[in-house]
């Protein structure tokens, strides 16, 4: 099960600060607290649960929230959802119950396209860290981000979180982006 909290808009729209940094963490503890707590919940049930928290984990979670219908992959390998864009944080429960509800998946299909129209991110990352194409891992996964250096701008100024507040999904609505770009999709066939 994977869990999603938002980050507020009006600190991201700060980044890089403190009060974005001070969101960041606020998003880490209540999705620590919640995923501690469901897995208690599902323990006392009878269930197997372990409670993977939004840092510190060696799980892919936005690969899990992927797979789990949340979102999808935007060219700053940031998990895109429907709701909040970029803007939201994730933890997850391991739990071994079966036959558990899945959400209705959304056409994320179209993203890269759109991304490869808009570029936003990888002009205004302070590090140059957002690759133009995602590079192939040896595994055969993607790899969106050189994290060494994104690791300056993120441990020295705040987070950095630029790539988020850049992103057009958090600028805008995600659902009329969709709109508009389908539209035009279908105009131009
Ligand atoms: S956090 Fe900052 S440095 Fe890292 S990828 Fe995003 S914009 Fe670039
Ligand atoms: S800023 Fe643009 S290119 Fe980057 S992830 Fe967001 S929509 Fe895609």
């Amino acid at each position: 099960m994977v869990f999603t909290v938002e980050m507020k808009k009006t600190a991201i729209e700060q980044a890089p600060s403190k009060k974005t940094i001070q969101e960041i963490f606020r998003t880490y503890y209540e999705l620590g607290r919640a995923v501690n707590l469901i897995s208690d919940f599902l323990r006392e049930k009878g269930f197997n649960a372990q409670a993977i928290p939004a840092i510190g984990s060696n799980l892919n979670l936005t690969v899990m929230a992927r797979d789990a219908g949340l979102g999808g992959f935007g060219k700053n390998g940031l998990l895109i959802t429907p709701d909040y864009g970029p803007s939201v944080r994730l933890a997850a429960v391991l739990t071994d119950i079966e036959n558990l509800p899945v959400n209705q998946r959304l056409d994320y299909d179209w993203l890269p396209d759109f991304c490869a129209t808009c570029h936003a991110c990888v002009k205004k990352c302070p590090a140059q860290a957002i690759y133009e194409k995602p590079m192939i891992c040896k595994d055969g996964s993607e790899q969106h981000i050189d994290y060494k250096k994104c690791a300056v701008p993120f441990s020295k100024q705040h987070g950095c979180t630029v790539c988020i507040k850049e992103c057009a999904f958090f600028k805008s609505d995600y659902k009329k982006i969709a709109a508009a770009y389908i539209r035009k999709e279908k105009a131009a066939k």
